[in-house]
């Protein structure tokens, strides 16, 4: 899930590198490392940290043509220099950076120590400089030792390497993993997705699935097998997005704050005339399906559940898996289906994986994302764009509210009562009211410690979810999202004295029963925290929110246990920004 960078040409390489993976690093940031050329030997900086600490270890002024970065998400090895890339070969002949995870990595690891190879990380990525070592040494060629390795390694890879005999070349290999160029006059430069790339203002290319080859300061080579290939075009924009905090101290604080723009986005992009505007094609394939199969991860899964909600009230059979789960077992795959695919990125790998499996069978499909030219929307059949704007903190806020809005819409271009203009406008005045309210959630706070239930019912149990994985995320507490009806059924054994419990009251259905729950935790005890819609709410509620209209009532909902979740964190002094372990694009 790492990010690579990388480049050949007249540039300043302390600059473009360190630029790069920083733009990179919501990929991921235990470790960051980058290596280059001084004189004829390959120097490799790396640190257990952000990028911000690597700058400290490279010189101002680096005089190489050639360089590779990394920033990196462990998946075998935990955070350390030791086991951040660059990774060098035994005699230091070559210095890789990789994205991925080889498979067969413990095979290969005991055939080349049985060859007298030392391996010094606990990672999966040490085997492939060794690898190329041993078959450079044997062939004299590094093509050759490429197309050897390629052969061996198993799983996913996108590695850019540097070899010592020679330091006019970028050599790279790619197999399942993202790695892009491009061509610019002061030479060609690579990454594994377009943003640090984008002001270079060069052309994109794509490098062949399963390729390796190198790259020169104005030549591309490739080959799969013994087959030679050609990237293929990559029709980016490169408009770079802008990253500015704009006054305030966290991405995820000014990300909230922008929801009511991200609002009118969807307004100006889906409704024209004050009517729903969507791809009439994209509409009859949802209507003539027999039910519609939502997949997602994290966030994304949630506000599958509540694209399921809104397309059943529309009378339209639905359901949601998630990702990693369908793929163990995909069903629905009869041609009846119609598969919604929802990512902020639309780079999750499971996502990706998923929706192989339905272009491999040719199931027409949708994707949801934020990401223009992202993996999955330039394999969809049909995608709709969030238009929310680059979202840099790793919790998702205002791309999920945009994605549980967005579904709404959509669900109700089907037909029955129409989402107007007029209902959204509404939607931007409540989160304004909500997000103006910042002091009376700080209230909430001193009854919060390590443990927490997140209550709901019907369409607001997805938010509630949502609620609860955001108060992991940035809050790094113990919260579990639960259907009201559930508590008696076990979890009320935890409640005892001073135990909260936040509870989300917003609709008609379920609303005796969660009351009746509350009570009951409260004669035991615990501390209901209730957030209530005005026309459902009691005197002893902790939040009251503004009425909106009944289809977008779940989106008002996460409005406030985003800025909840972030109030919580920061009042912790959590890194909101960047919660430990994680990254914001889960791409392995
Ligand atoms: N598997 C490699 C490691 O743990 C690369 C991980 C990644 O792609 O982030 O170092």
């Amino acid at each position: 899930m790492c990010g690579i960078i990388g480049g050949i040409g007249n540039t300043d390489f302390r600059s473009f590198l360190l630029t790069g993976l920083t733009k990179l690093d919501y990929r991921g940031y235990d470790s960051a490392g980058v290596a280059y050329f001084e004189g004829d030997k390959i120097e490799i900086r790396k640190v257990c940290g952000r990028v911000a600490a690597l700058s400290l270890l490279v010189p101002q002024t680096l005089h190489t043509k050639v360089g590779i970065g990394h920033s990196r998400w462990a998946t075998h090895g935990r955070p350390s220099v030791v086991n951040a890339h660059p990774h060098a070969s035994q005699s230091g002949m070559f210095a890789i950076v990789h994205n991925g995870v080889i498979t067969n990595f413990k095979t290969l690891q005991n055939q080349l120590k049985a060859r007298r190879f030392q391996f010094v990380s606990q990672t999966d990525s040490e085997v492939i400089p060794h690898l190329l070592e041993w078959y450079y040494t044997r062939s004299g060629s590094v093509m050759e030792a490429l197309r050897l390795a390629a052969e061996e390694l198993q799983g996913s890879y996108a590695v850019a390497i540097l070899c010592k005999d020679d330091p006019n070349h970028l050599y790279y290999l790619k197999k399942g993993a993202p790695l892009l160029i491009c061509k610019t006059q002061d030479g060609i430069f690579v990454s594994s997705d377009p943003t640090p790339l984008a002001e270079l203002g060069g052309d994109f290319y794509d490098l062949p699935e399963g390729s390796y080859g190198y790259l020169g300061e104005q030549e591309v080579v490739c080959y799969c097998g013994e087959t030679p290939t050609a990237p293929t075009p990559f029709p980016y924009s490169g408009v770079a997005q802008s990253n500015e905090l704009h006054g305030y101290r966290y991405h995820m604080e000014k990300e909230i704050a922008d929801i009511p723009y991200a609002i009118a986005a969807l307004s100006d992009n889906y409704l024209s005339n004050g009517a729903l505007c969507f791809d009439e094609n994209l509409l009859s394939a949802l209507s003539g399906a027999k039910r519609i199969h939502f997949l997602g991860c994290g966030s994304s899964f949630f506000a599958c559940q509540c694209g399921v909600s809104a397309f059943r009230a529309r009378g339209k059979e639905a359901l949601a898996s998630v990702a990693s789960e369908w793929l163990g077992f995909p069903y629905d795959l009869d041609g009846t289906t119609f598969f919604i695919l929802v990512s902020q990125s639309g780079e999750t790998a499971d996502l990706i994986r998923c929706q192989a499996i339905l272009n491999e069978k040719a199931i027409p499909h949708l994707t949801v994302t934020n990401t223009k030219m992202s993996s999955l929307e330039r394999k969809s059949t049909y995608s709709l764009l969030l238009y929310a704007g680059l979202e840099t903190a790793v919790a998702a806020t205002k791309t999920f509210v945009s994605e549980v809005v967005l579904l709404e819409l959509l669900a109700s271009a089907l037909g029955g009562a129409a989402v107007t203009e007029a209902d959204l406008n509404c939607l931007i005045e409540g989160a304004n009211a909500v997000l103006g309210r910042r002091n009376d959630l700080e209230r909430l706070l001193s009854a919060f410690g390590e443990n927490t239930f997140c209550l709901a019912t019907g369409r607001l149990l997805p938010i509630a979810r949502e609620a609860a994985l955001k108060l992991k995320e940035v809050g790094y507490l113990h919260a579990e999202a639960l259907a009201s009806g559930e508590m008696k059924h076990g979890p009320l054994a935890l409640i005892g004295e001073g135990f909260p419990v936040l509870a989300l009251v917003g609709e008609i259905c379920g609303q005796e029963g969660l009351r009746a729950s509350l009570e009951e935790i409260k004669t035991r005890g615990g501390v209901p925290l209730v957030i209530s819609m005005a026309s459902y709410a009691q005197d002893e509620d902790a939040f009251v929110l503004p009425n909106v209209p009944a289809p977008l009532v779940p989106s008002l909902f996460a409005i406030v246990v985003d800025l909840f979740a972030f109030v919580l964190g920061q009042s912790r002094n959590h890194p909101v920004d960047h919660p430990r372990n994680l990254a914001k694009s889960v791409t392995v």
